[in-house]
């Protein structure tokens, strides 16, 4: 291969789990996981077949009853490990454990022993495959991430696979550091700083404490320390998932291994979609009988409440190791798919007192960190780490595709803004927050951050709620939107990292548009608010028309519905054809019909309170 084409690719960055693996890399188009939405992650099973084809990833997991013999999970925790130690795992696997060369651990098949550096190269070679498929380019070099408390033996052994996979290790870096480097944790700012990272996955679970050193000092990923670890190797979503089973078996036996996959393959959809859902119901054959299955919220934050106490116990032993506090934590990190319960984020919330950051989706967080750092190491991207101000202004969507920039770019972070709105229909229980990032007056032309949705909020007149949305963008650029309804107490919130996916080139190219369609997207604008609040103001004149129009000369009527009427034909050319109109005039005439409108409020309210129907 020329010199060329090796500078061309990337040094990729790998997440070598123990349930899932995937692949990631951080290029111009700033870091992101590889191989499509579906298939980003990669289930970490490999079979190996009676023909020599060796079967990796989705099909490999979804076969696995018909070849139970054939098929490899876990590799992981067998990598760089001895026979004897492995001994006790041997239960959780359908392959029988051997002894290899050295006295290492590993998988009889066929009559030989495959080792499991054989098996998680098969795994990294897939994924080197995906995304040579995906990128068009050669790679031969990849960061590949380790739990912070692997030894010589087992880092020897990741290696070993990556050589099998026909790739070079550019660097190892433990997993809790990948993800720290994903949120942009340990610029020079935040020396002394100490950052949890709490992951919890399909089958372990890990605690560390990680201490930002200056970065001149060596060690490991230039500044990252772990200052104690501890965690549970027969800890994950894999025994939540076993522990929802038991809760619908109560007690009786399943019949066949099939049935039994099945209710563990229900219970753990069940348990995912609850994240987003308060319920799910199912009907699975058990026991050749039709059941129905049903899981809410609250069973399962029972189910998992035991195994969140086991993970806290390790928090507490990795802060006393340390002879640290939680209120001396600055950061804590959520990793790992199992962390997406909503009942861990809280409790971990309540034990560190205050929220961590979740922003990255934490079973990609790792593979994205691992990316950064192979751009790092690649020499591509130094600024990924260095953002001090707001490259772009952040907002919300508003009534009519408008935005309303709640920090403005160029603004030093951390920064804090908040701003009041309120509702634009009569009787509106939620409200949906559209936060979006850009210059521009309008969402089409800004980028969609996220959305979340203000529920619960009691029915009132359209304008009566008082909804308040505050910014909260952190020193790591971690922006917090929470959005509160003030009467009714209720409140929503998301985390996003604006600076994902937005390349320098963009947010120049977002930033010059925005000069070039200033004029036309101000104009715009005005429309825009200027149809809104008319639409408004003559809903509520029409209201008090019908209530009081007896009491009011025939001939100010006559004039207020004809100015209604007018404004109304402008709010609607304002909104199909808004160049034929002119905001000048349109102004002039909301203008007008507050002031005429005043004595139709005025008798409204005397009659109200006459009437006692006002409070
Ligand atoms: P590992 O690091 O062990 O390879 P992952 O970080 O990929 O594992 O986590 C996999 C685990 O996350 C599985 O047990 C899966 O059931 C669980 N998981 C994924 N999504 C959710 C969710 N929405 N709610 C609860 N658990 C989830
Ligand atoms: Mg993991």
């Amino acid at each position: 291969m020329s010199e060329d084409s090796t500078a061309a690719a990337p040094i990729v960055g790998i997440d070598l789990g123990t349930t899932n693996s995937l692949i990631a890399v951080c290029d111009a188009r700033g870091p992101r996981v590889l191989g499509g939405v579906a298939s980003a992650l990669m289930p970490s099973a490999v079979r190996y077949g009676s023909d020599g084809e060796v079967c990796v990833g989705a099909r490999a997991k979804l076969e696995a009853a018909v070849f139970p013999e054939r098929t490899i999970f876990s590799s992981k925790r067998f990598l760089g490990r001895r026979a004897e130690e492995m001994r006790a795992f041997s239960s959780a696997q359908s392959v029988p454990i051997c002894e290899g060369p050295r006295g290492l651990a590993g998988f009889a098949i066929d009559g030989k022993c495959v080792l499991p550096q054989d098996v998680s190269g098969a795994i990294l070679r897939e994924l080197r495959l995906r995304a040579e498929a995906e990128l068009g380019v050669p790679i031969t070099r990849a960061v590949i991430t380790v739990p912070a408390y692997f030894d010589d033996a087992q880092r020897q052994a990741t290696r070993d696979a990556a050589r099998n996979a026909g790739l070079s290790v550019a660097r190892l870096v433990n997993e809790p550091t990948a993800a720290s480097l994903a949120y942009g944790i340990g610029r020079g700012t935040q020396a002394g700083e100490r950052v949890v990272i709490y992951d919890l996955g399909g089958g372990t679970f890990d605690c560390t404490l990680l201490e930002i050193v200056p970065k001149d000092t060596e060690v490991e990923s230039d500044c990252f320390q772990v200052l104690a670890t501890s965690g549970d190797t027969a800890l994950g979503g894999d025994d939540i998932d076993r522990a929802i089973v038991e809760h619908w078996l109560a007690g009786s036996t399943v019949g066949s291994i099939s049935e039994r996959m099945q209710l563990l393959e229900f219970a753990q959809r069940a348990k995912c979609a609850l994240a987003t859902e308060v319920r799910v119901d199912e009907v699975v054959v058990c026991n050749a009988i039709a059941k129905a299955l049903s899981l809410t919220r609250a069973e399962l934050d029972s189910i998992v409440a035991p195994f969140i106490e086991r993970t806290l116990v390790c928090c507490r032993r990795v802060l006393a190791d340390a002879s640290i506090a939680p209120k001396d934590i600055a950061r804590v990190v959520l990793v790992g798919g199992s962390t997406r319960l909503v009942r861990v984020r809280s409790e971990v919330a309540k034990f560190f007192g205050r929220e961590p950051y979740l922003a990255l989706d934490p079973d990609r967080v790792v593979a994205l960190g691992a990316a950064i750092q192979g751009a790092i190491l690649a020499g591509d991207r130094r600024d990924l780490l260095l953002l001090d101000v707001l490259p772009l202004s952040l907002g919300i969507e508003t009534v009519g595709g408008a935005t309303a920039k709640l920090l403005m770019r160029n603004t030093p972070i951390p920064s804090r803004a908040s701003e009041k709105f309120s509702t634009s229909k009569d009787g509106q229980t939620s409200v949906k927050v559209h936060v979006v990032q850009g210059e521009r007056e309008f969402i089409e032309h800004c980028r969609s951050l996220g959305t979340f949705h203000l529920t619960g909020i009691p029915p009132m007149p359209a304008g009566i709620p008082q909804l308040e949305v505050e910014f909260l963008v952190d020193q790591n650029g971690v922006l917090s939107v929470r959005a509160l309804e003030r009467r009714s107490g209720v409140a929503a919130s998301i985390q996003i990292m604006p600076s994902f996916g937005l390349t320098e080139e963009e947010a120049a190219k977002m930033d010059a548009d925005s000069i070039t369609h200033a004029r036309s997207d101000m104009r715009r604008h005005r429309l825009t608010d200027l149809r809104v609040h008319s639409t408004l103001d003559i809903k509520w004149i029409a209201e008090a028309l019908a209530r009081v129009r007896d009491a009011l000369d025939g001939a100010y009527v006559a004039d207020l519905e004809q100015q209604m009427v007018r404004l109304t034909a402008l709010c609607v050319e304002a909104e199909h054809t808004p160049d034929t109109v002119d905001p000048e005039e349109f102004s002039k005439l909301k203008q007008a019909l507050d002031v005429s409108s005043v004595r139709v409020h005025e008798v409204a309210i005397a009659h109200s309170i006459r009437g006692g129907s006002i409070l």
